[in-house]
């Protein structure tokens, strides 16, 4: 099999095997066919797993910032060279077309590979002067072993978001792809040994919800940050409690994206696309809940049917499509799921609908009109390409509705009136806001969600304090004065 890796797990620097694990087949999402056989994680591997990076620890911590950004830098130039050969991989590990991967996965992983490279070597503490000659330093201390935990729809990005600020700020990791998508992870750490890390730095095992549930209870495990679901967020929040850990949680969203009538319609059409058909709407932060202004509704929904007849459905790994499948047969049966949820409460639908004819787990973009705040599919995250349309007519109006969700990862407004956009943005209740586009994630950008959408924010310099923290020394230049 073409894409069969050397073994299933990734420990102290060298590929693992242990044919004992329950059995993962990957699959290529556009044709069925099983691409690769891997085995779930035993509990012997997790403990090698764990001991690895426990013992590769303290002497990474102690190696300078610049140094260990050296490393990180280095993997993300192999990264880019590379690049078309790790979209190929990602492409038949998700589905996702080529034009996609080659230009979202790696290129992002690689980002923030530089980007905490570059910052390694200035994470310090600081001075804080007292009174009377007195002071405090602080000391930026790395956590230890953390934990990473990903879904399916981002394998490369997610591995790298979470490994690159865990090993700049003198952490190691051991990293749980999803097992419907666990090629890429192993790529990641195949390059970083190749850049110069030490073995046990970054090591990836294989394995279902169990496996991640057995890193998050381990004691030798100081910080988790997991990318999920909100149900799989609440029980891994909830175990790693009970250990004190530290721990980010980048979890699922209903986002809103609120459009105008002074909005340029071509550039809401065009965040509306992005925002829900971009990775055949797999993306946490898709904006699924259009508010569209009322005296613009149909020409909102004239042109958005007119652009998505322009999609190009077919083999992802033909560089002109446009729309790949879904990432697997169970995700897809979801999506249709929702799909006569939404016709059964009364939406309209007035594009697609339907699984495509044809091998893999294709199904059309979709987009619902008249969808009203209490219909499922206007409430419950799909996670699919379907949109919901909703109208609107004043401002006070659309900005409660829009607010008024348990999620808060993303929301957007199209519109040209400045002061108007700042307010709406202000009365947000989410953790990343867009004006006049929607689901760009630079690196440089903190991300990450409010309410039940998560805790934490990945990326930026922000991160950084997710990953480390501070030891206060305070230093008497006076003598002690005690009571008695
Ligand atoms: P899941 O929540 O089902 O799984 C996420 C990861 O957690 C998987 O690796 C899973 O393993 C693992 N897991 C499951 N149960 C446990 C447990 N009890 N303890 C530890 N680990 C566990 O999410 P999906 O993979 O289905 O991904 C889709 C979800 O991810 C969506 O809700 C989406 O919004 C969210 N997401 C959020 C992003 C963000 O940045 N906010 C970005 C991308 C996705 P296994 O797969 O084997 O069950």
């Amino acid at each position: 099999m073409k894409f069969q890796p050397r073994a299933s797990h990734f420990i102290d620097g060298e590929y693992v095997e242990d044919t004992n694990g329950t059995a993962i087949e990957v699959i290529y999402p556009a044709t069925g066919e099983v691409i690769a056989r891997l085995h779930s994680a035993t509990p012997a591997i997790v403990e090698q797993a764990l001991n690895s990076a426990k013992n590769a620890q303290a002497a990474w911590a102690a190696l300078s910032g610049t140094e260990r950004g050296r490393i990180l830098r280095r993997a993300s130039d192999i990264m880019r060279e590379r690049n078309y050969d790790l979209s190929v991989l990602e492409t038949h590990d998700t589905g996702k077309p080529i034009q996609e991967t080659t230009v979202a996965d790696a290129t992002s992983g690689a980002d923030a590979l530089e980007y905490f490279g570059g910052l390694a070597a200035s994470l310090t503490g600081e001075h804080i002067p007292l009174g009377g000659g007195d002071f405090v330093y602080t000391i930026r201390e790395a956590l230890g072993v953390c934990v990473g935990i990903g879904a399916w729809n981002y394998p490369t990005q997610i591995a790298c978001w979470k490994g690159a600020p865990a090993l700049a700020c003198g952490n190691t990791m051991v990293f749980k792809p999803s097992e419907t998508t666990p090629l890429s992870a192993l790529k990641v750490a195949e390059i970083l040994v190749e850049a110069g890390a030490p073995k046990g730095v970054y090591n990836v095992i294989q394995g279902y919800g169990d496996v991640g549930a057995s890193l998050v209870t381990d004691p030798r495990v100081a910080k988790v940050s997991l990318t999920g679901s909100v149900p799989t967020g609440r029980k891994v929040y909830a175990a790693a409690a009970d250990g004190m850990k530290h721990v980010t949680m980048e979890l699922g969203g209903k986002s809103p994206m609120i459009v105008f009538d002074d909005a340029d319609i071509e550039n809401a059409v065009s965040g509306a696309i992005l925002g829900n058909f971009y990775s055949s709407g797999q993306v946490c932060s898709n904006g699924t809940r259009v508010f569209v202004q009322k005296s613009i509704k149909e020409a909102f929904l004239k042109r958005l049917s007119e652009r998505l007849d322009h999609a190009k459905i077919g083999d992802p790994m033909d560089e002109n499509v446009s729309f790949g499948p879904m990432v697997s047969e169970n995700q897809m049966n979801i999506a249709l799921g929702y799909i006569e949820k939404g016709k059964a409460e009364g939406a309209r639908l007035i594009y697609g609908g339907e699984r495509i004819d044809r091998d893999g787990y294709f199904l059309q973009p979709t987009v619902f009109a008249d969808v009203t705040d209490n219909m499922t599919i206007a409430r419950e995250e799909i996670f699919g390409p379907v949109m919901s349309v909703l109208d609107f007519e004043t401002e006070e109006e659309v900005m409660a509705r829009a607010n008024d969700t348990e999620f808060g990862l993303a929301a957007g407004v199209f519109t040209n009136d400045l002061t108007r956009a700042h307010r709406i943005v202000a009365g947000f209740e989410a953790g990343t806001c867009y004006i006049n586009t929607y689901n760009l994630a630079p690196v440089e950008a903190p991300f990450g969600g409010s309410k039940m959408s998560g805790v934490g924010r990945e990326n930026s310099k922000l991160a950084i304090n997710h990953f480390s923290e501070m030891k206060t020394v305070y230093v008497s230049m006076n003598d002690v004065e005690a009571p008695y």
